[in-house]
């Protein structure tokens, strides 16, 4: 693919680069954290116009791979798959929803929820594991020698790891925290054919142990600290303009946990401008729970420190991290785009999901997280009226329809009921169903 080429390098010394085929996680030298970086004087040898007629010509076509939201983008993610080696599923292509009548409730009605949680495995892990998978098949067809790929998940990155090696035939193994994910969650692996290991700790514990096992043994690991995730991750940013017509909100909202993808979003907005297809920047939001906030606090001293906490149980538990691996890239990348870092309780998450509900979509928690952030920034009159707002919807509600249901069924304690929509149990019989339906109309 002409002559597009891109290399791991150390996020804070650009001299320190390393080639792409190598298994790498941290810089060799320094143990910081890596980044792929791309030749953009390669990719600008092509104009903007280019560019988007050629992603505009892929979008959402059957012609494999390349109808993919990701697989689409594939000069600006990894030019050095060959197609063969290509682990896809159709990702991205996700519904940028209007969410109009929401949006007016608020007053804003400039208000998209992009649905990436509509995807294979029902979040937006996908977007990064078929890059991540990919790598992993043209590894092994180059000759390196790797029995399985593993992963510490809250269970989204198990889920679509596990889905993206069983279409390649590769072994995968998860570390799962003991009864810290939800029932759909847990059985999307073992369906899929993993080794599930459920450890008894939390998230922070299960990605210690993942890291050290991978050390060894030629299992290579899948979390997003290996920064080939990102690269499929930043594909919402591209995709987003896209269904803008290269038009940039003023706003991204999206919850963060351990940080990759806050990151991910900002790498995908810099890439647009570089190339010249956006001229501006959006300002990126990252939402915590209240009870896994160790970057809102940090936010709290300008980013000047930094201290991880533990993490305690929240209802959206695909962000309960008291440890993020990514902390540095997101500090970065949110110092860059003037970002904003705001914090929901469970009380708040709860009732923002069960309220943006009512206007027809199916949240889960983690997107409830972002969709009280965004109320309390309108709140704060820091996000504008007239402004362009999206909120990143990153994983399908149907997989957390047990704190859903527990929430509607008024079981979860310390939240209040507001929008709690219980079940009516009537008699057999015309004139009573008649006499319920009388007092709700
Ligand atoms: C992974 C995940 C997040 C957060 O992404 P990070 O990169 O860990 O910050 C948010 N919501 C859902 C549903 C997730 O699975």
């Amino acid at each position: 693919m002409d002559n597009f080429s891109c290399w791991y390098q150390n996020i804070n010394d650009e001299n320190k680069k390393y080639p792409i085929e190598e298994i790498l996680y941290r810089c060799p030298e320094t143990g910081n954290l890596l980044e792929v970086v791309h030749d953009i004087d390669a990719l600008k040898s092509y104009s903007p116009e280019y560019w988007k007629d050629k992603f505009d010509s892929r979008y959402r076509k059957q012609s494999w791979p390349y109808g993919s939201g990701v697989w689409g983008k594939k000069e600006w993610v990894v030019p050095f798959i060959e197609d063969k080696n290509i682990v896809s599923m159709y990702e991205g292509g996700t519904n940028l929803f209007w969410a109009e009548r929401y949006g007016k409730q608020i007053g804003v009605e400039d208000l998209w929820i992009k649905m990436c949680g509509n995807s294979h495995t029902g979040s937006f892990k996908d977007l990064g594991m078929t890059v991540l998978v990919s790598c992993v098949k043209q590894l092994i067809d180059n000759g390196k020698d790797i029995k399985a790929v593993a992963c510490a998940s809250t269970g989204d990155t198990s889920a679509a790891l596990s889905a993206y090696c069983a279409a390649a035939g590769l072994k995968s193994i998860v570390f799962l925290p003991k009864n810290k994910v939800s029932v759909a969650q847990l059985v999307q692996p073992l369906a899929n054919g993993a080794t599930v290991l459920s450890i008894d700790s939390d998230f922070d514990g299960c990605m210690k142990i993942v890291q050290e096992v991978c050390k060894k043994n030629n299992i290579y690991l899948a979390n997003s600290i290996n920064s080939l995730r990102i690269e499929g991750q930043k594909t919402i940013s591209i995709e987003l303009c896209q269904q803008f017509n290269w038009e940039i909100p003023d706003w991204i909202i999206i919850p963060g946990g351990n940080l990759g993808n806050i990151s991910a979003l900002g790498k995908g907005f810099l890439m647009l401008k570089e190339i010249g297809l956006i001229n501006k920047l959006p300002r990126l939001v990252c939402a915590q729970a209240e009870n896994a906030n160790p970057l809102y606090l940090s936010f709290l001293k300008d980013f000047n420190s930094f201290e991880p906490v533990v993490a305690k149980t929240t209802l959206a538990n695909a962000i309960q991290i008291g440890d993020p691996v990514s902390i540095e890239k997101a500090i970065k990348i949110l110092k860059t785009f003037d970002g904003i870092v705001e914090q929901s309780s469970e009380d708040e998450l709860a009732s923002s999901t069960a309220k943006v509900d009512l206007t027809g979509t199916f949240n889960c928690p983690h997107t409830g997280v972002a969709i009280s952030a965004f109320e309390k920034l309108v709140k704060k009159n820091i996000i504008k009226s007239d402004e362009k707002v999206v909120i990143i919807s990153t994983a399908h509600g149907l997989k957390f329809v047990d704190s859903k249901i527990n929430y509607h069924m008024e079981n979860l304690k310390g939240i209040s009921n507001t929008f709690s929509n219980l079940p009516i149990e009537v008699d057999n019989s015309f004139d009573k169903v008649m006499k319920v339906l009388e007092s709700e109309l």
